[in-house]
């Protein structure tokens, strides 16, 4: 038996535990300077478990030493729970210690608190789990590879069949890792590292046959080494590598700016300062441009530049997507194909020689009508991950935090019930 110190406390914790039959709060003692509380959780003697390994029911064999969990704070009080863990000793798995119904094996702390700590984590960052918690940088960490590990093992077995491909900027120096998306869920399936063929082939090697041949469509930008382990792993890739709108758009305006830094030096060798200060007026497409570059585009345009012939036959690439039926569209970028070659605008020919090369996997758009746009916004909130934490120390804990963040996953330990009712 134990001693009831203040009948009104334990009750009133055993309902803050959430605790039930046999389990009930046996003592409570408030130390007011170490702005702690302690609370000791004892079972009801008779009660009988269940083994861990084979949830045979059992009688009490003995108990393990006093252990302390960390749990919610009380009124900002650090609040410590204590209790010693039945063992039962079972015919087949020997002895063993029974679950406990507020915390997960091995864990430090409180189912409660955990779930707590995860709201926070998921609002703040490690350092500012840490200032709301009062735990430290490992306890935060752990909580949050603990999370992630719980929720990819609750991971529904179906892995998607539209997914994005990218690559993100790890935590330090130049290294990356390769990201794929779920273009239907909106969340982050797999990380690697490195941006290399095996970076993606290790994604779908963890696929069977069958799930491979469920893939529908496989959006990326024109990075050889994706196409390759694409080519490699994924059948019909030809119909299901999509390159995507944004990236192909994206050469193009490079050569823009290429054709008008070139002549903006010779122009400026002549004496002529035309193109002073016009870098950005070229960046815009026609309806994005902002109305205080509207004259000066005006008058650029006006004068035969080759950077204004440049952007011209950009701004007409950008119809192709608009179109609703392949047919069309393959004429229109023949048309525009054999425009950009006559140009004698040397990044302009440089750029349609690569979409001439991939101009399977722009087409099999219209197929899928499937765009990297969701990877591109999940790689943001990717980045905006990696400045908020200032570093995660090493790239496994970043890619931990990515799929904290962006996996879609259940990350919240359940609370259990292992006595016997
Ligand atoms: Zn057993």
């Amino acid at each position: 038996m134990w001693e009831r110190s203040g009948v009104q406390d334990t009750e009133l914790y055993r309902h803050l535990l959430g605790l039930t039959a046999p389990w009930v709060v046996s003592r409570v003692e408030l130390n007011v300077s170490g702005q702690q509380v302690d609370v000791w959780v004892e079972h009801e003697s008779g009660a009988r478990w269940r083994c861990p390994g084979c949830t045979r029911e059992l009688a009490v064999y003995d108990h393990s030493a006093e252990r302390v969990w960390r749990h919610l704070d009380s009124c900002q009080f650090a609040t410590q729970l204590h209790a010693r863990a039945p063992r039962v000793e079972c015919p087949e798995h020997g002895i063993r210690q029974v679950s406990l119904p507020w915390a997960e094996e091995r864990s430090r702390f409180t189912i409660l608190f955990e779930r707590f700590a995860i709201d926070v984590l998921l609002e703040t960052d490690i350092s500012g789990a840490m200032r709301v918690l009062r735990i430290s940088w490992d306890e935060a960490m752990h909580i949050l590879e603990k999370a992630v590990a719980r929720g990819k093992q609750a991971k529904r077995s179906k892995p998607p069949t539209l997914l994005g491909v990218d690559e993100t900027s790890a935590a330090r120096g130049r290294k990356y890792i390769t990201v794929v998306c779920d273009l239907e869920r909106g969340t982050v399936e797999h990380l690697s590292e490195h941006r290399r063929a095996e970076s993606l082939a290790s994604y779908y090697t963890t696929l069977t046959d069958e799930e491979i041949t469920a893939i529908k469509a496989v959006a990326m930008d024109m990075h050889e080494p994706y196409v390759k382990a694409t080519k490699e792993h994924v059948p019909d890739w030809h119909r299901k590598i999509v390159f995507d709108r944004f990236h192909v758009m994206q050469q193009l305006t490079i050569a823009v700016d290429r054709v008008r830094k070139a002549e903006h030096r010779d122009l400026l060798a002549n004496g002529d300062r035309s193109l002073v200060g016009s870098k950005y007026v070229w960046l815009y497409s026609e309806e994005n441009l902002p109305p205080r570059y509207a004259d000066r585009f005006e008058q650029l345009r006006a004068m035969e530049l080759k950077t204004a012939r440049a952007w011209a036959i950009k701004e007409t690439l950008r119809e192709l997507w608009r179109y609703k039926r392949l047919s069309i569209a393959k004429k229109l970028w023949k048309q525009w194909d054999a425009w950009a070659r006559r140009s004698k605008l040397a990044p302009i020919v440089r750029a349609a020689a690569t979409i001439r090369n991939h101009i399977g996997g722009i087409f099999s758009y219209f197929d899928n009508r499937v765009t990297n746009a969701m990877t591109e916004g999940l790689n943001g909130k990717i980045q905006r991950i990696k400045r908020a934490a200032h570093g995660y120390r090493n790239t496994d804990n970043f890619m931990t935090a990515i799929y904290f963040h962006c996996g879609g996953l259940d990350l919240y330990p359940r609370p259990r019930t292992h006595a016997v009712p």
